[in-house]
């Protein structure tokens, strides 16, 4: 039989009676004649709640040890795990739920973040072979110390395809409260279309800029080719099938989505001494701080002086601002700072090599009355900074300038 990975969010599990409900549509998944795996997140705001307990339990001026906030989280998935397979279990079916180190899910040691060293997948076989439905509690694994760590938040998404290209399954089905992949947000754009399928570049792209998908699950999928399904709990629609290039049967559109992110903030140092060493005297506290910073623009030097602008997160703005505003080299021509701006970026893997659509991109905005302030691309993408308040006009008119209102490809 085939095996078939699934997996289910935590708003789709959130009450008991959600967890029946998926428990009948696994039950049915199963008599069509699959093996099925089943990861499942924490029920609801589960790993919130925990992570909230374990701050007033360490009170304010302590960090809970990262060890132990591990194995704390990962009961949120045990939990789900569990009833879900005495829901299974009383529908008729045979079942047994696997936390993440009895599924064989090993990580390196870095708790709260740790990364999928390697599936072993002699129990899931066993279980699988004895003709149960596996459950497996997401988002968790076991180091080489055999403590138990966590893959870091949304983490569920990559247990799942990690363990669907472990039994290289033939699918990975991530059931979510979102029923696809749109062409962008649609509560920012009305005439956002859902998108039958979709490249994992062109995923992995929107998924950095906030599609609800963890992009290392993405990574991971095209890594080992493993296809993803991304479908609704609830609602009996098709979803969005994320999968290699090469397989997509339809002529394609060179724009596939229009991403936005808001609350970005940016820095500008000027009059900074052009010489080497200047950029990474600004990055490197920065980095050690775990400050990321988005886009960065430095303009060609004259007097031996350069500008350099940057975006970051505007949550981190004060904190970042600060720290630019100690380094040595920015003391000359200052350092401003502004919140307010939003990223717009158009994706598509069609753009490789075909010139224009910055130009496009730019007039679309131009014409929608959108001023740039910072513009930056990949091979399949371009990005530009704008005034956060004309953001959804950005979305609509760049939605439209590419086609993607229209069903059709062009
Ligand atoms: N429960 C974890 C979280 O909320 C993992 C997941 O949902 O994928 O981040
Ligand atoms: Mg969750």
């Amino acid at each position: 039989m085939p095996v078939v990975v699934q997996k289910y969010g935590g708003s789709s599990l959130a009450t008991a009676e959600k967890i029946r409900v998926v428990a009948g549509k696994i039950c049915a998944r199963r008599s069509s004649g699959v093996d099925l795996v089943v990861v499942v997140s924490a029920m609801g705001d589960t790993t919130d709640d925990l992570i909230a307990l374990a701050r007033l339990a360490s009170g304010p001026s302590h960090v809970p040890d990262p060890r132990e906030m591990d194995t704390l989280l990962s009961t949120g998935e045990l939990v789900t795990a569990t009833l879900m397979a005495i829901a299974i279990r009383s529908m008729g079916h045979d079942v047994v739920s696997l936390s993440g180190p009895q599924a064989g899910v090993r990580t390196d040691s870095r708790h709260g973040s740790a990364r999928i060293a390697d599936i072993d997948t002699t129990r899931l076989k066993r279980e699988l072979g004895s003709g149960k439905i596996v459950i497996v509690a997401g988002f968790q694994g076991l180091a080489e110390t055999e403590d138990v760590t966590t893959l870091g938040r949304g983490g569920s998404d990559t247990t799942a395809v990690a363990i669907a290209a472990g039994l290289k399954a033939s699918r990975c089905e991530i059931f979510t409260d979102v029923d696809g992949i749109y062409t962008t947000d649609p509560r920012l754009v009305p005439d956002a279309r859902k998108l039958r399928e979709i490249g994992y570049e062109e995923m992995l792209e929107l998924a950095s800029l906030g599609a609800k998908m963890n992009p290392r699950s993405i990574e991971l999928g095209a890594v080992y080719d493993v296809e993803i399904l991304v479908a609704s709990t609830f609602e009996d629609k098709p979803g969005t099938l994320i999968h290699g290039e090469s397989r997509m049967m339809e002529v394609r559109k060179a724009v596939t989505g229009v991403a936005v992110t808001r609350n970005v903030g940016k820095i500008m140092v000027r009059g900074v001494e052009d010489r080497p060493g200047v950029a990474a005297e600004i990055f490197e506290p920065l980095a050690e701080a775990g400050i990321s910073v988005d886009v960065i623009v430095q303009n060609a030097g004259a007097d031996g002086k350069a500008d350099i602008s940057f975006t970051v997160a505007e949550g981190d703005l004060d904190r970042a601002l600060a720290i630019t505003e100690r380094c040595q080299s920015c003391s000359a021509g200052g350092v401003t700072g502004g919140r307010g701006f939003s990223k717009v970026s158009i994706v598509g893997t069609g753009m490789t090599n075909s010139p224009g659509y910055a130009a496009r991109m730019f007039r679309a905005l131009s014409a929608a009355g959108v001023n740039i302030d910072m513009i930056t691309t990949s091979e399949i993408r371009i990005t530009c900074i704008i005034d956060a308040p004309l953001v959804e006009k950005a979305a609509r008119s760049l939605h439209r300038a590419f086609g993607l209102h229209e069903a059709s490809a062009g």
